[in-house]
């Protein structure tokens, strides 16, 4: 177990199709995870990365100050961070939030929407504060590898992680690779 590669994996702003696909891989997992071991992700019980954990999975953009917050985390105790998915990279759909005020979204989710009833916005103190505008996780740290694809497919990952973890640079043919 102690040489196992520390993999986490987390979902900001995303749909968890990523991590859907990631699972793809299917029977593929059992030899993943004989090399590998899952730390913080939605797959595990962990709360927090290790701080020598190897790679660090980012599903989704950040559209609020959590996200935020995660993303830092994941940057500081991961060596490799990769955006996983149209959302990590560039914002995704949910940026299409961007075009319209933030307080009309939220007036048209809470206030006007159709079947709301007694209607407010959330203000709880314990919720995590909307971004004006849905951002790509390049914009608030670095990162070190795209993964493409809404999502991307399981041989994507499958082809990526097996690179890593042979110690060579990820190499996707041009067949694997797809934006949609
Ligand atoms: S890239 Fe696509 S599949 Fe992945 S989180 Fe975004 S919407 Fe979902």
């Amino acid at each position: 177990m102690a040489n196992k590669i520390k993999v986490a994996t987390t979902s900001l702003a995303g749909c968890f199709g990523c991590h859907m696909s990631f699972l793809d891989i299917d029977e593929r997992l059992v030899t993943l995870v004989e090399h590998v071991q899952f730390d913080r992700s939605p797959l595990t019980d962990i709360e927090h990365c290790s701080s020598d954990c190897d790679i660090g999975l980012i599903e989704g953009g950040v559209c609020n100050s959590e996200n935020v917050h995660t993303l830092r985390e994941f940057r500081k105790q991961c060596k490799i961070l990769v955006a996983v998915g149209a959302c990590a990279i560039n914002g995704g759909l949910p940026a299409m939030r961007n075009f319209i005020p933030l307080e009309e979204c939220l007036a048209e989710a809470y206030l006007h929407g159709i079947g709301v009833e007694n209607a407010h916005v959330p203000n709880d103190e314990e919720l995590p504060l909307l971004l004006d505008k849905v951002r790509p996780i390049h914009e608030v740290v670095k990162i070190d590898y795209f993964l493409p694809g809404c999502p991307p497919s399981a041989d994507v990952f499958w082809k990526f992680l097996t690179d890593l973890l042979a110690g060579s640079q990820p190499k996707l043919d041009y067949e694997l690779v797809h934006f949609d």
